[in-house]
């Protein structure tokens, strides 16, 4: 048992990969779990995995479209009812394009608006109401080791939104850290899910891996989802404000 047990985290992304693995990994942590996205059918089948596994079905699931701010506020103050102490916001997307005169305008705003400005105002949102709640709890966002690197596979735009992800990690640990809460990040390398499988051609992953990977593989879910976990539970208790990369070392070579 970790210090999740019985604690209720809200977990963005959940119908797929990384924030599928972690509703899972902490419904098996014993933690009570709270499911968002925007694909309804892809939480249901979550759902059906962790019970599946011997894990309490989420509390609570909400389907929403974190690219419409709108949306994201209405969330927020759904998930009040839940008195959630952790938040893990994986949701996000990546648009690649081969030539970088091919990036568009619309490419531009969908990606801010899903990965940088949802993660601010969920997170802003979330830690007011632990506030009002006299509630130290922790929040993990995810960034990505392109938000390093500046650049991986057409993802200029992606990358930088990244990038924006780890510089708002930094600014909320300052902001809410006399309140006794904490904000983290993970930047994953190259994660197999169907954003890393579906955006980028096989032979690339495996040349990826090959020249810029220490331990020569891509990562499973489950290994993002534990160093997240990490992050979230009070192992990690006087940790705030870092972006901890999950790469196999990539940043290291
Ligand atoms: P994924 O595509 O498997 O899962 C992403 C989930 O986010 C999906 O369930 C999707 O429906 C949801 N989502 C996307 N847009 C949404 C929106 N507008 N509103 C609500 N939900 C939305 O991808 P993943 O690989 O599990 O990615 C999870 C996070 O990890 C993302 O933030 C991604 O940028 C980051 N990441 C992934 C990798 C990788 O290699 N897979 C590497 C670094 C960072």
């Amino acid at each position: 048992a970790t210090s999740l047990t019985d604690q209720v985290i809200v977990v963005t992304g959940a119908a797929s990969g990384i924030g599928r693995a972690t509703a899972e990994e902490c419904a098996l942590a014993g933690a009570q779990v709270v499911t968002v996205d925007r694909n309804a059918e892809g939480l249901k089948e979550t759902r059906g995995l962790i019970e599946q596994a011997g894990g309490a079905a989420p509390i609570g699931e909400l389907v929403a479209d974190l690219a419409d701010h709108a949306a994201v506020e209405s969330a927020i103050a759904k998930l009040a009812q839940y008195e959630p102490d952790h938040l893990f916001h994986a949701a996000g997307l990546i648009i690649r394009r081969d030539d970088i005169n091919d990036v568009t305008l619309d490419d531009w705003d969908l990606q801010v608006s899903v990965n940088q400005r949802a993660s601010w105002f969920l997170t802003r949102g979330f830690c007011r109401q632990l506030i009002a709640r006299d509630r130290a709890g922790s929040v993990v966002l995810v960034s990505s080791i392109s938000g390093h690197l500046g650049l991986m596979s057409g993802s200029w735009v992606y990358a930088s939104t990244k990038a924006g992800v780890s510089s708002m990690t930094k600014g909320f640990a300052k902001t809410f850290g006399s309140h006794g809460i904490r904000v983290n990040a993970v930047a994953p390398g190259l994660v197999e899910t169907p954003m890393v499988r579906g955006g980028v051609r096989s032979k690339e992953v495996d040349d990826l891996i090959n020249t810029s990977v220490p331990l020569r593989r891509t990562a499973d879910p489950v290994e993002i989802a534990r160093a997240s976990m990490f992050l979230l539970s009070d192992a990690a208790s006087f940790i705030t404000g870092v972006t901890l990369d999950v790469d196999g070392g990539w940043l290291r070579r």
